[in-house]
């Protein structure tokens, strides 16, 4: 995945996120006492912990004797079923049961779908050699700053020429492979029954002929014995080939020429690609370019610092001094092209940044696809900078973003270069899944060769032969990060905030002489996104009279006067009438006060 990283490197709410680690108040966890099998005698055993019921918190375990290899360890931005929540990560009870038997975690790219959850589960799979890149790794570091109560990490470079030994019977090695951000690599995991390959997120790029290119390390990787493929789904569903960067290139270079003002450019933080070519560009036309955003500079202080780019000496300039420069000097890249609250873009649309204030001869070029769930934003996003007359340039209206994800044209092109004897289709819902592994099909690998995840936690095993799911799963449900910890799947505190954010909250306050269990005065009621009071006085009187009898009904013959029971009765009560006469569910919280 290349969107969603408008935050700082490793999170989108930087100031509650790092207030995990200070507290280190876990949710109370379930206990998982169970053992788990070992892998059969010369089998290879494939699970997919995370990233294949969703997009993001990918994780994958590969498994012979006694050797484990752990292959990323990503993130998953909430949804709407998690409201509250900051991110999801994979369930590792699994891993830790057989933490000894870790030889490594390989992460493929610096993408917070791939790295986002090292730093929240590292410590419990006892702090395994992390094998990465050198981008990959100066990301991963840069993050772990962000947790200083976190294990120091033992993170050894790799490039796509190491080869490296995992335990007695695995062994690691490497391929260059395209993507959005720089030192991106496919794994071979070398079994003694052959090859699994995971390429991790990747796109094939054509020349202008229209021929692949880069495709040296596919067709040579083709020739050894591939036993099975993880391939990604993620554009799975899109016909043809994905769009190249070259052609983003070339139209933002022609758009930048030809703008007499200002540049402004909204675009994701973790496009470092294509923020260097920008770069490059402005150089070639004498612009200078400010930075806005923290996740923005962070990732252009890395590309820096590992030399991906060497910019001139004046290229880069501080923010602060924008309005130095005249307008046909000026290109600014920011974050925030999702329409994110807090972001640089938003803030600039808000007329709420310190530096930049729009400007009617200003070119505004929103350099991203929309994120399924963020069209309003954009949209008031792209409303609130043309109320302020600037020109606006978003993907629809010019060839200015492509994805770094295979179409389906490029996948099977993937799958015919490899020629593995197995398939397995991760990272992405089912249906994209099912439609990879159709896609499989398609290309000559026969049906029985090919297992569909159902679910995360499913264990795959192979003989070589034959390829087939056991009846053991793994625990694989949601683990929670949000700003008190980590944690299970919290259903009680996400039932409640669901109930809260569909239906409300409805607070009943009634004082209770302690001495008659009568009902004092009349009940006070307070409700919050369910119903308008005002408008409801019906209800409310019908609610108050019954809150009245049930107190009453209940503490008649009680003494001395059970609260709590009382409280139950009055919870259970007033929520089924509330439900009878407005079909909702708000939360109920009676509050009984005795004197
Ligand atoms: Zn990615």
């Amino acid at each position: 995945m290349e969107g969603r990283q408008t935050g700082k490197i490793g999170s989108s709410r930087p100031t509650r996120t790092r207030r995990i680690e200070r507290t280190k108040r876990d949710y109370p966890q379930k206990t998982f006492k169970k053992s788990y099998s070992k892998a059969a005698e010369g089998k290879v055993r494939i699970i997919p912990i995370g990233g294949v019921e969703e997009i993001g918190r990918n994780m994958t375990v590969v498994e012979y004797g006694d050797d484990i290899v752990v292959v990323d360890a990503g993130l998953q931005f909430p949804e709407e079923e998690t409201p509250g929540i900051d991110f999801i990560i994979p369930n590792t009870k699994y891993l830790e049961a057989k933490k000894d038997k870790i030889r490594g975690m390989i992460i493929s790219h610096g993408h917070l779908d791939h790295v986002g959850a090292i730093p929240y589960l590292i410590d419990k799979l006892g702090n395994p050699t992390i094998y990465a890149t050198k981008l990959t790794k100066a990301i991963i570091l840069k993050r772990q700053e962000e947790f200083p109560h976190g294990p120091k990490l033992d993170v050894q470079e790799i490039t796509s020429e190491s080869r490296i030994k995992m335990g007695k019977s695995l062994a690691a090695k490497f391929f260059d492979i395209t993507h959005t951000i720089p030192d991106a690599i496919g794994t071979v995991i070398e079994t003694p029954l052959g090859n699994v390959i995971y390429p991790g997120d990747f796109k094939i790029e054509l020349d202008a002929k229209g021929n692949p290119e880069n495709i040296e390390p596919y067709v040579n990787l083709g020739k050894e014995k591939n036993l099975v493929l993880l391939m990604e789904s993620t554009n799975v569903e899109m016909p043809g080939f994905s769009m190249s960067e070259k052609t983003v290139r070339e139209n933002l270079e022609r758009i930048f020429t030809a703008a007499k003002g200002r540049i402004i450019v909204g675009t994701f933080s973790s496009q470092i690609e294509r923020i260097i070519e920008m770069l490059k560009i402005a150089e070639s036309l004498g612009r200078k370019v400010f930075i806005d955003g923290y996740s923005m500079k962070t990732n252009i202080e890395i590309a820096k610092e590992l030399k991906l780019f060497v910019p001139k000496k004046d290229t880069l300039a501080s923010i602060d001094r924008i309005d130095d420069y005249p307008p046909e000097k000026v290109l600014a890249i920011c974050t925030g092209a999702q329409g994110e609250k807090n972001a640089s873009m938003m803030r600039i649309a808000n007329k709420k940044h310190k530096y930049i204030k729009i400007r009617p001869d200003d070119t505004i070029i929103l350099s991203s696809s929309i994120i399924p769930g963020n069209e309003k934003s954009i949209q008031n996003l792209k409303d609130n900078l043309a109320r302020q007359g600037a020109r606006i340039i978003h993907n629809k209206m010019e060839d200015i973003h492509a994805s770094g994800h295979a179409y389906s044209e490029e996948l099977k092109m993937m799958i015919k270069m490899i020629k593995p004897k197995f398939f397995i289709p991760v990272h992405g819902h089912y249906f994209m899944l099912k439609t990879n592994a159709d896609l499989a099909e398609s290309t000559g690998i026969p049906k029985e060769n090919i297992v569909t995840p159902m679910a995360n936690g499913i264990i795959i095993e192979t003989d070589g032969e034959k390829i087939q799911p056991t009846k053991e799963t793994v625990p694989a449900n949601y683990v929670m990060v949000d700003g008190l910890g980590v944690g299970d799947v919290q259903e009680v505190v996400l039932r409640d905030r669901q109930m809260l954010s569909q239906d409300g909250i409805f607070v009943i306050i009634t004082v209770i002489d302690a001495q008659s269990g009568k009902v004092r005065n009349s009940p006070d009621i307070i409700s919050r996104g369910f119903i308008y009071l005002r408008e409801s006085q019906d209800i409310l009187k019908q609610t108050r009279y019954l809150i009245k009898k049930t107190v009453e009904e209940a503490t008649g013959k009680m003494h001395p006067v059970n609260i709590d029971y009382v409280k139950t009765l009055l919870r259970e009560r007033i929520a089924k009438f509330l439900f009878q006469k407005t079909k909702r569910r708000p939360m109920v919280l009676p509050v009984l006060i005795e004197v």
